[in-house]
Protein backbone atom coordinates (compact mmCIF):
# COMPACT_ATOMS: atom_id res chain seq x y z
CA UNK A 1 0.00 0.00 0.00
CA UNK A 2 1.35 3.50 -1.05
CA UNK A 3 2.77 4.92 2.55
CA UNK A 4 0.85 7.88 2.60
CA UNK A 5 -2.44 5.53 2.10
CA UNK A 6 -1.05 3.48 4.86
CA UNK A 7 -0.29 5.97 7.82
CA UNK A 8 -4.47 7.67 7.04
CA UNK A 9 -5.31 3.79 7.62
CA UNK A 10 -3.41 3.90 10.31
CA UNK A 11 -4.07 7.04 11.91
CA UNK A 12 -8.09 7.16 10.75
CA UNK A 13 -9.32 7.90 14.20
CA UNK A 14 -7.40 10.79 15.00
CA UNK A 15 -8.07 12.03 11.16
CA UNK A 16 -11.80 11.22 11.42
CA UNK A 17 -11.87 13.30 14.72
CA UNK A 18 -10.03 16.54 13.02
CA UNK A 19 -12.89 16.43 10.61
CA UNK A 20 -15.23 16.49 12.90
CA UNK A 21 -13.79 19.11 14.34
CA UNK A 22 -13.91 21.07 11.21
CA UNK A 23 -17.04 20.47 10.58
CA UNK A 24 -18.27 21.86 13.88
CA UNK A 25 -16.12 24.89 13.37
CA UNK A 26 -18.13 25.33 9.71
CA UNK A 27 -21.43 24.81 11.83
CA UNK A 28 -20.84 27.07 15.03
CA UNK A 29 -19.34 29.76 12.80
CA UNK A 30 -22.48 29.51 10.35
CA UNK A 31 -23.85 32.57 11.80
CA UNK A 32 -20.71 35.03 11.65
CA UNK A 33 -20.63 33.14 8.27
CA UNK A 34 -21.43 35.60 5.02
CA UNK A 35 -24.69 34.53 3.68
CA UNK A 36 -23.46 34.93 0.27
CA UNK A 37 -19.85 35.41 -0.84
CA UNK A 38 -18.35 36.64 -4.48
CA UNK A 39 -15.44 34.68 -4.17
CA UNK A 40 -12.27 35.36 -6.54
CA UNK A 41 -10.61 31.73 -6.47
CA UNK A 42 -7.09 31.19 -5.00
CA UNK A 43 -4.26 30.64 -8.04
CA UNK A 44 -4.86 27.35 -9.05
CA UNK A 45 -1.88 24.56 -8.58
CA UNK A 46 -0.40 20.99 -10.59
CA UNK A 47 -1.97 18.05 -9.61
CA UNK A 48 -0.04 16.43 -6.41
CA UNK A 49 2.38 14.00 -6.95
CA UNK A 50 3.16 12.73 -3.61
CA UNK A 51 -0.13 13.83 -1.98
CA UNK A 52 0.11 15.58 1.79
CA UNK A 53 -2.61 12.86 3.33
CA UNK A 54 -5.77 13.29 4.90
CA UNK A 55 -4.30 16.26 6.87
CA UNK A 56 -2.47 17.58 3.77
CA UNK A 57 -5.71 18.13 1.82
CA UNK A 58 -7.72 19.24 5.14
CA UNK A 59 -5.36 21.75 5.39
CA UNK A 60 -4.85 23.08 1.82
CA UNK A 61 -8.78 22.78 1.90
CA UNK A 62 -9.28 24.84 4.97
CA UNK A 63 -6.88 27.43 3.80
CA UNK A 64 -7.48 27.47 -0.05
CA UNK A 65 -11.43 26.80 -0.57
CA UNK A 66 -13.25 26.97 2.57
CA UNK A 67 -13.12 30.81 2.84
CA UNK A 68 -14.89 31.09 -0.57
CA UNK A 69 -18.04 28.42 0.76
CA UNK A 70 -20.93 30.24 1.79
CA UNK A 71 -23.57 30.39 4.28
CA UNK A 72 -26.22 28.30 2.20
CA UNK A 73 -27.00 25.81 5.59
CA UNK A 74 -27.83 28.89 7.23
CA UNK A 75 -30.53 30.58 8.33
CA UNK A 76 -30.56 33.58 6.28
CA UNK A 77 -29.63 32.32 2.96
CA UNK A 78 -32.91 32.74 1.80
CA UNK A 79 -32.09 32.29 -2.28
CA UNK A 80 -33.65 29.69 -4.74
CA UNK A 81 -35.57 27.27 -1.95
CA UNK A 82 -32.96 25.25 -0.49
CA UNK A 83 -32.38 24.20 3.07
CA UNK A 84 -30.18 22.99 5.12
CA UNK A 85 -29.10 20.19 6.83
CA UNK A 86 -30.62 18.93 10.13
CA UNK A 87 -28.04 17.09 12.79
CA UNK A 88 -29.76 13.94 11.63
CA UNK A 89 -29.57 14.40 7.89
CA UNK A 90 -25.93 15.50 8.35
CA UNK A 91 -25.71 12.10 10.32
CA UNK A 92 -26.95 9.94 7.93
CA UNK A 93 -25.04 11.74 5.25
CA UNK A 94 -21.67 10.85 6.87
CA UNK A 95 -22.66 7.23 6.83
CA UNK A 96 -23.56 6.77 3.63
CA UNK A 97 -20.42 7.77 2.76
CA UNK A 98 -18.80 5.80 5.39
CA UNK A 99 -20.51 2.50 4.59
CA UNK A 100 -20.50 3.38 1.10
CA UNK A 101 -22.85 1.26 -0.18
CA UNK A 102 -24.44 0.92 -4.03
CA UNK A 103 -28.66 0.22 -3.42
CA UNK A 104 -28.46 -0.72 -7.15
CA UNK A 105 -28.98 -4.40 -6.56
CA UNK A 106 -30.16 -6.03 -3.65
CA UNK A 107 -27.96 -9.06 -4.62
CA UNK A 108 -25.09 -8.16 -1.61
CA UNK A 109 -26.73 -5.67 1.13
CA UNK A 110 -30.39 -4.45 2.80
CA UNK A 111 -29.09 -1.00 1.70
CA UNK A 112 -31.96 -0.97 -1.05
CA UNK A 113 -34.30 -2.25 1.29
CA UNK A 114 -33.44 0.70 3.27
CA UNK A 115 -34.37 2.75 0.94
CA UNK A 116 -37.47 0.89 0.06
CA UNK A 117 -38.61 1.97 3.79
CA UNK A 118 -37.63 5.65 3.42
CA UNK A 119 -39.97 5.62 0.14
CA UNK A 120 -42.86 4.46 2.22
CA UNK A 121 -42.18 6.89 4.98
CA UNK A 122 -42.32 9.92 2.67
CA UNK A 123 -45.46 8.55 0.49
CA UNK A 124 -47.05 8.41 4.16
CA UNK A 125 -46.01 12.41 4.40
CA UNK A 126 -46.98 13.47 1.30
CA UNK A 127 -50.30 11.34 1.76
CA UNK A 128 -49.81 9.32 -1.30
CA UNK A 129 -51.21 6.45 -1.82
CA UNK A 130 -49.85 2.77 -2.26
CA UNK A 131 -50.18 3.00 -5.83
CA UNK A 132 -47.43 5.66 -6.21
CA UNK A 133 -44.19 3.53 -6.17
CA UNK A 134 -41.13 5.58 -6.03
CA UNK A 135 -37.12 5.86 -6.33
CA UNK A 136 -34.65 8.07 -5.09
CA UNK A 137 -32.69 10.54 -7.52
CA UNK A 138 -30.21 13.19 -7.61
CA UNK A 139 -32.43 16.20 -7.14
CA UNK A 140 -36.17 18.00 -8.66
CA UNK A 141 -34.62 17.67 -12.14
CA UNK A 142 -33.86 14.56 -12.35
CA UNK A 143 -36.83 13.47 -11.36
CA UNK A 144 -38.83 15.75 -13.33
CA UNK A 145 -36.69 14.05 -15.85
CA UNK A 146 -37.74 10.38 -15.13
CA UNK A 147 -41.42 11.01 -14.96
CA UNK A 148 -41.43 13.02 -18.15
CA UNK A 149 -39.53 10.04 -19.67
CA UNK A 150 -42.14 7.49 -18.29
CA UNK A 151 -44.57 10.04 -19.89
CA UNK A 152 -42.47 9.75 -23.18
CA UNK A 153 -43.03 6.07 -23.42
CA UNK A 154 -46.89 6.39 -22.26
CA UNK A 155 -47.38 8.20 -25.97
CA UNK A 156 -45.66 5.92 -27.82
CA UNK A 157 -47.81 3.00 -26.55
CA UNK A 158 -50.53 5.36 -26.94
CA UNK A 159 -49.35 4.82 -30.90
CA UNK A 160 -48.57 1.50 -30.82
CA UNK A 161 -44.53 1.90 -30.44
CA UNK A 162 -41.81 1.42 -28.04
CA UNK A 163 -40.04 4.71 -27.60
CA UNK A 164 -37.57 2.75 -25.58
CA UNK A 165 -36.79 0.56 -28.79
CA UNK A 166 -37.56 2.49 -31.47
CA UNK A 167 -36.27 5.88 -30.55
CA UNK A 168 -37.98 9.20 -30.19
CA UNK A 169 -38.41 10.06 -33.70
CA UNK A 170 -41.19 7.48 -33.79
CA UNK A 171 -43.06 9.36 -31.75
CA UNK A 172 -43.12 12.44 -34.26
CA UNK A 173 -43.88 15.68 -32.46
CA UNK A 174 -45.17 16.45 -28.66
CA UNK A 175 -47.06 19.06 -27.33
CA UNK A 176 -46.48 19.59 -23.19
CA UNK A 177 -48.95 22.14 -21.45
CA UNK A 178 -48.28 23.74 -18.69
CA UNK A 179 -49.34 27.29 -17.15
CA UNK A 180 -46.33 28.22 -15.43
CA UNK A 181 -43.54 25.20 -15.68
CA UNK A 182 -39.86 25.44 -13.57
CA UNK A 183 -37.14 26.02 -15.82
CA UNK A 184 -35.70 22.34 -15.61
CA UNK A 185 -38.76 20.89 -17.22
CA UNK A 186 -37.55 22.42 -20.65
CA UNK A 187 -33.89 21.03 -19.57
CA UNK A 188 -35.35 17.49 -19.21
CA UNK A 189 -37.50 17.82 -22.35
CA UNK A 190 -33.71 18.70 -24.35
CA UNK A 191 -32.58 15.84 -22.71
CA UNK A 192 -35.09 13.46 -23.53
CA UNK A 193 -35.04 14.58 -27.36
CA UNK A 194 -38.71 15.66 -27.00
CA UNK A 195 -37.28 19.41 -27.03
CA UNK A 196 -37.68 22.31 -25.41
CA UNK A 197 -40.08 23.74 -28.32
CA UNK A 198 -42.75 21.55 -27.15
CA UNK A 199 -44.02 23.22 -24.41
CA UNK A 200 -46.72 25.03 -25.14
CA UNK A 201 -47.48 27.71 -22.07
CA UNK A 202 -50.78 27.69 -21.37
CA UNK A 203 -52.67 31.28 -19.66
CA UNK A 204 -52.72 31.39 -15.87
CA UNK A 205 -55.83 32.66 -13.94
CA UNK A 206 -55.33 36.16 -13.73
CA UNK A 207 -53.27 38.21 -11.14
CA UNK A 208 -52.02 34.72 -10.33
CA UNK A 209 -49.27 31.92 -11.28
CA UNK A 210 -51.94 28.73 -11.43
CA UNK A 211 -53.17 27.79 -15.01
CA UNK A 212 -56.54 28.81 -16.30
CA UNK A 213 -58.49 25.45 -16.64
CA UNK A 214 -61.13 26.93 -19.70
CA UNK A 215 -57.82 27.59 -21.13
CA UNK A 216 -56.40 24.35 -20.60
CA UNK A 217 -59.42 22.76 -21.43
CA UNK A 218 -59.69 24.40 -25.07
CA UNK A 219 -55.43 23.84 -25.01
CA UNK A 220 -56.78 19.96 -25.20
CA UNK A 221 -59.71 20.36 -27.12
CA UNK A 222 -57.55 21.71 -30.12
CA UNK A 223 -55.35 18.59 -30.05
CA UNK A 224 -58.81 17.04 -31.49
CA UNK A 225 -57.67 13.82 -28.99
CA UNK A 226 -54.13 13.46 -29.80
CA UNK A 227 -52.44 12.38 -26.69
CA UNK A 228 -50.16 14.85 -24.97
CA UNK A 229 -48.44 15.62 -21.23
CA UNK A 230 -49.37 18.13 -18.83
CA UNK A 231 -47.37 19.32 -16.54
CA UNK A 232 -48.97 20.58 -13.44
CA UNK A 233 -47.30 22.84 -10.94
CA UNK A 234 -47.68 23.02 -6.88
CA UNK A 235 -45.88 25.23 -6.12
CA UNK A 236 -44.21 27.53 -8.32
CA UNK A 237 -41.19 29.49 -7.59
CA UNK A 238 -41.74 33.30 -7.35
CA UNK A 239 -45.30 33.18 -5.45
CA UNK A 240 -45.72 29.65 -4.71
CA UNK A 241 -49.41 29.27 -6.30
CA UNK A 242 -50.96 25.62 -7.06
CA UNK A 243 -52.83 24.57 -10.12
CA UNK A 244 -55.84 23.20 -8.98
CA UNK A 245 -54.77 19.83 -9.61
CA UNK A 246 -58.41 18.14 -8.55
CA UNK A 247 -59.83 20.17 -11.47
CA UNK A 248 -56.97 19.11 -13.91
CA UNK A 249 -56.96 15.59 -13.61
CA UNK A 250 -60.48 15.27 -13.87
CA UNK A 251 -59.96 16.59 -17.49
CA UNK A 252 -58.28 12.97 -18.34
CA UNK A 253 -62.02 11.85 -18.93
CA UNK A 254 -62.87 14.29 -21.48
CA UNK A 255 -59.01 14.48 -22.99
CA UNK A 256 -56.28 11.64 -23.10
CA UNK A 257 -53.13 13.19 -21.25
CA UNK A 258 -50.59 12.03 -18.98
CA UNK A 259 -50.11 14.27 -15.92
CA UNK A 260 -46.74 15.25 -13.95
CA UNK A 261 -47.20 16.79 -11.30
CA UNK A 262 -43.71 19.09 -10.22
CA UNK A 263 -44.64 19.43 -6.69
CA UNK A 264 -40.35 20.14 -5.86
CA UNK A 265 -41.09 21.80 -2.29
CA UNK A 266 -44.90 22.51 -3.05
CA UNK A 267 -45.55 18.88 -1.61
CA UNK A 268 -44.66 19.94 2.23
CA UNK A 269 -47.90 22.08 2.06
CA UNK A 270 -49.13 18.58 3.21
CA UNK A 271 -47.77 19.54 6.10
CA UNK A 272 -49.62 23.17 6.89
CA UNK A 273 -52.91 22.55 7.83
CA UNK A 274 -53.46 25.62 6.56
CA UNK A 275 -52.13 24.55 3.27
CA UNK A 276 -52.52 20.52 2.98
CA UNK A 277 -55.89 21.36 0.80
CA UNK A 278 -53.83 22.34 -2.24
CA UNK A 279 -51.69 18.83 -2.12
CA UNK A 280 -54.60 16.29 -1.74
CA UNK A 281 -54.99 15.41 -5.13
CA UNK A 282 -51.09 15.18 -5.84
CA UNK A 283 -51.86 11.59 -5.09
CA UNK A 284 -53.67 11.33 -8.75
CA UNK A 285 -51.24 11.83 -10.98
CA UNK A 286 -49.33 9.75 -13.33
CA UNK A 287 -45.86 11.01 -12.45
CA UNK A 288 -44.96 13.30 -8.86
CA UNK A 289 -41.71 15.13 -8.87
CA UNK A 290 -41.03 16.11 -5.03
CA UNK A 291 -37.26 17.28 -4.05
CA UNK A 292 -35.80 16.56 -0.43
CA UNK A 293 -32.80 19.17 -0.15
CA UNK A 294 -35.36 21.45 -0.10
CA UNK A 295 -37.53 21.32 2.35
CA UNK A 296 -36.59 18.31 4.22
CA UNK A 297 -33.34 19.76 5.17
CA UNK A 298 -31.20 16.55 4.05
CA UNK A 299 -27.66 17.75 2.31
CA UNK A 300 -28.00 18.26 -1.33
CA UNK A 301 -28.20 15.39 -3.60
CA UNK A 302 -31.48 14.24 -2.93
CA UNK A 303 -35.18 13.94 -4.35
CA UNK A 304 -37.80 11.47 -5.19
CA UNK A 305 -39.72 10.32 -8.45
CA UNK A 306 -43.28 8.81 -7.89
CA UNK A 307 -45.45 7.06 -10.19
CA UNK A 308 -48.22 4.76 -10.92
CA UNK A 309 -46.72 3.35 -13.82
CA UNK A 310 -44.02 1.15 -13.07
CA UNK A 311 -44.46 -0.87 -15.78
CA UNK A 312 -43.09 1.47 -17.94
CA UNK A 313 -40.81 2.70 -15.45
CA UNK A 314 -38.64 -0.49 -16.08
CA UNK A 315 -39.72 -0.59 -19.70
CA UNK A 316 -37.03 2.67 -19.86
CA UNK A 317 -34.82 2.38 -17.38
CA UNK A 318 -34.21 -1.51 -17.23
CA UNK A 319 -30.41 -2.46 -17.15
CA UNK A 320 -30.63 -6.08 -18.55
CA UNK A 321 -27.33 -8.08 -17.46
CA UNK A 322 -26.79 -11.49 -16.89
CA UNK A 323 -25.15 -11.06 -13.45
CA UNK A 324 -28.33 -8.45 -12.28
CA UNK A 325 -31.09 -10.85 -14.12
CA UNK A 326 -34.39 -9.51 -14.92
CA UNK A 327 -36.24 -6.81 -13.23
CA UNK A 328 -39.27 -9.12 -11.87
CA UNK A 329 -42.17 -7.92 -9.16
CA UNK A 330 -39.68 -5.74 -7.21
CA UNK A 331 -37.21 -4.53 -9.57
CA UNK A 332 -33.69 -3.24 -8.18
CA UNK A 333 -33.43 0.68 -8.28
CA UNK A 334 -30.96 -0.48 -11.50
CA UNK A 335 -33.98 -0.94 -13.38
CA UNK A 336 -36.01 2.47 -11.73
CA UNK A 337 -33.61 5.47 -12.11
CA UNK A 338 -30.73 7.03 -15.24
CA UNK A 339 -27.94 5.94 -12.91
CA UNK A 340 -27.08 2.39 -12.43
CA UNK A 341 -24.34 2.28 -9.39
CA UNK A 342 -25.43 5.51 -7.09
CA UNK A 343 -25.10 6.48 -3.83
CA UNK A 344 -27.33 5.43 -0.39
CA UNK A 345 -28.86 8.86 -0.46
CA UNK A 346 -31.88 8.06 0.92
CA UNK A 347 -30.16 7.41 4.38
CA UNK A 348 -29.96 11.11 5.17
CA UNK A 349 -33.88 11.23 4.44
CA UNK A 350 -34.46 7.99 6.62
CA UNK A 351 -32.10 9.29 9.60
CA UNK A 352 -34.50 12.76 9.33
CA UNK A 353 -37.27 11.14 9.30
CA UNK A 354 -36.62 8.70 12.25
CA UNK A 355 -35.04 11.31 14.63
CA UNK A 356 -37.58 14.14 13.75
CA UNK A 357 -41.12 12.58 12.70
CA UNK A 358 -43.65 13.89 10.58
CA UNK A 359 -44.04 16.54 13.95
CA UNK A 360 -40.46 17.69 13.61
CA UNK A 361 -40.86 18.35 9.96
CA UNK A 362 -44.37 19.93 10.09
CA UNK A 363 -42.62 22.44 12.87
CA UNK A 364 -40.63 23.20 10.49
CA UNK A 365 -42.39 23.84 7.35
CA UNK A 366 -45.05 25.81 9.34
CA UNK A 367 -42.03 28.10 11.04
CA UNK A 368 -40.64 28.13 7.69
CA UNK A 369 -44.14 29.86 6.54
CA UNK A 370 -44.39 32.23 9.73
CA UNK A 371 -41.31 33.36 9.22
CA UNK A 372 -42.58 34.10 5.27
CA UNK A 373 -45.51 35.99 6.61
CA UNK A 374 -43.52 37.65 8.73
CA UNK A 375 -41.19 39.63 6.33
CA UNK A 376 -44.25 39.59 3.65
CA UNK A 377 -46.34 42.10 6.59
CA UNK A 378 -43.00 44.11 7.11
CA UNK A 379 -42.09 44.58 3.69
CA UNK A 380 -45.58 45.87 2.84
CA UNK A 381 -45.29 48.21 5.66
CA UNK A 382 -41.82 49.65 3.97
CA UNK A 383 -42.78 52.41 1.15
CA UNK A 384 -39.62 51.99 -0.12
CA UNK A 385 -40.75 48.35 -0.90
CA UNK A 386 -43.97 46.51 -2.91
CA UNK A 387 -45.32 43.12 -2.81
CA UNK A 388 -45.34 41.85 -5.71
CA UNK A 389 -47.76 39.04 -4.72
CA UNK A 390 -49.03 37.97 -1.52
CA UNK A 391 -47.29 35.91 0.72
CA UNK A 392 -48.93 32.29 -0.24
CA UNK A 393 -46.98 30.28 1.98
CA UNK A 394 -42.82 30.44 1.95
CA UNK A 395 -41.54 32.56 -0.57
CA UNK A 396 -42.08 36.38 -0.55
CA UNK A 397 -41.77 38.00 -4.12
CA UNK A 398 -40.88 42.02 -3.97
CA UNK A 399 -38.81 44.41 -5.63
CA UNK A 400 -38.37 48.41 -5.33
CA UNK A 401 -41.38 50.48 -5.22
CA UNK A 402 -40.09 52.77 -7.59
CA UNK A 403 -37.75 52.40 -10.94
CA UNK A 404 -37.58 48.81 -10.55
CA UNK A 405 -35.13 48.14 -13.47
CA UNK A 406 -33.08 45.20 -14.20
CA UNK A 407 -29.93 47.46 -13.00
CA UNK A 408 -31.56 48.92 -9.72
CA UNK A 409 -32.99 45.04 -8.60
CA UNK A 410 -29.50 43.49 -9.65
CA UNK A 411 -27.50 46.22 -7.74
CA UNK A 412 -29.86 45.82 -4.64
CA UNK A 413 -29.12 42.03 -5.01
CA UNK A 414 -25.30 42.45 -4.73
CA UNK A 415 -25.55 45.07 -2.05
CA UNK A 416 -27.47 42.84 0.42
CA UNK A 417 -25.01 40.16 -0.69
CA UNK A 418 -21.89 41.80 -0.31
CA UNK A 419 -23.38 42.72 3.26
CA UNK A 420 -22.98 38.96 3.88
CA UNK A 421 -26.60 39.33 6.47
CA UNK A 422 -28.85 37.73 3.81
CA UNK A 423 -28.90 36.32 0.46
CA UNK A 424 -31.63 36.62 -1.79
CA UNK A 425 -32.09 35.55 -5.36
CA UNK A 426 -33.23 38.34 -8.33
CA UNK A 427 -36.12 37.18 -10.44
CA UNK A 428 -38.79 38.14 -13.05
CA UNK A 429 -42.16 38.10 -12.11
CA UNK A 430 -44.69 39.14 -14.93
CA UNK A 431 -42.04 41.05 -16.75
CA UNK A 432 -41.03 43.12 -13.29
CA UNK A 433 -37.44 42.27 -11.88
CA UNK A 434 -37.80 41.15 -8.22
CA UNK A 435 -36.54 39.46 -5.38
CA UNK A 436 -37.15 36.58 -3.65
CA UNK A 437 -36.89 35.87 -0.22
CA UNK A 438 -37.54 31.58 0.33
CA UNK A 439 -37.96 30.16 3.58
CA UNK A 440 -36.94 26.81 4.10
CA UNK A 441 -34.44 26.20 6.23
CA UNK A 442 -34.65 24.35 9.47
CA UNK A 443 -32.64 27.17 11.61
CA UNK A 444 -34.63 30.48 10.05
CA UNK A 445 -37.02 32.38 13.42
CA UNK A 446 -38.23 35.35 13.39
CA UNK A 447 -35.05 36.86 14.95
CA UNK A 448 -33.56 36.22 11.47
CA UNK A 449 -36.55 37.90 9.80
CA UNK A 450 -35.62 41.13 12.09
CA UNK A 451 -32.25 40.79 10.94
CA UNK A 452 -33.27 40.11 7.13
CA UNK A 453 -35.48 43.32 7.16
CA UNK A 454 -32.61 45.96 8.77
CA UNK A 455 -30.20 44.04 6.25
CA UNK A 456 -32.63 44.94 3.63
CA UNK A 457 -33.72 48.35 4.85
CA UNK A 458 -29.64 49.47 4.97
CA UNK A 459 -28.98 48.16 1.37
CA UNK A 460 -32.09 50.15 -0.25
CA UNK A 461 -30.99 53.07 -2.56
C1 LIG B 1 -35.93 23.52 -7.34
C2 LIG B 1 -36.98 23.09 -8.29
C3 LIG B 1 -36.69 22.23 -9.34
C4 LIG B 1 -35.28 21.74 -9.64
O1 LIG B 1 -34.69 21.18 -8.53
P1 LIG B 1 -33.16 20.73 -8.42
O2 LIG B 1 -33.14 19.99 -7.15
O3 LIG B 1 -32.37 22.00 -8.40
O4 LIG B 1 -32.84 19.89 -9.60
C5 LIG B 1 -37.75 21.83 -10.14
N1 LIG B 1 -38.99 22.28 -9.93
C6 LIG B 1 -39.31 23.15 -8.94
C7 LIG B 1 -40.71 23.62 -8.77
C8 LIG B 1 -38.31 23.58 -8.08
O5 LIG B 1 -38.60 24.43 -7.08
Amino acid sequence: MNPVLAADLAGIDRLLTLVRDEALRGLHGLDRRAAAVAFTPPPSLPLPVQGGGMEGALAAFAERWEPGFSGSAGPRYLGFVTGGATPAALAGDWLAAAYDQNPAAGIDSGAPDLERETLAWLRELFGLGAAQQGAFVSGATLSNFVGLALAREWLGERKGIRVSETGVAALGPVRVLSGAPHSSIYKALSMLGIGRGAVQLVAKQPGREAVDLAQLAAALEQLCGEPCIVVANAGTVNTVDFDDLAAIAALRERYPFWLHVDAAFGAFAALSPQHAHLTTSIDLADSVCIDLHKWLNVPYDSAVQFTRHRDLQVRVFQNAAAYLGLPGDNPDFVHLTPENSRRLRALAAWFALNAYGREGHAEIVQRNIACAQDLGERIGKEPRLRLLAPVRMNVVCFTLAQNAGEARVQALVRRLRDAGEVFMTPSVYEGSWCLRAAFSNWRTTHEDVERVMRALVAALP
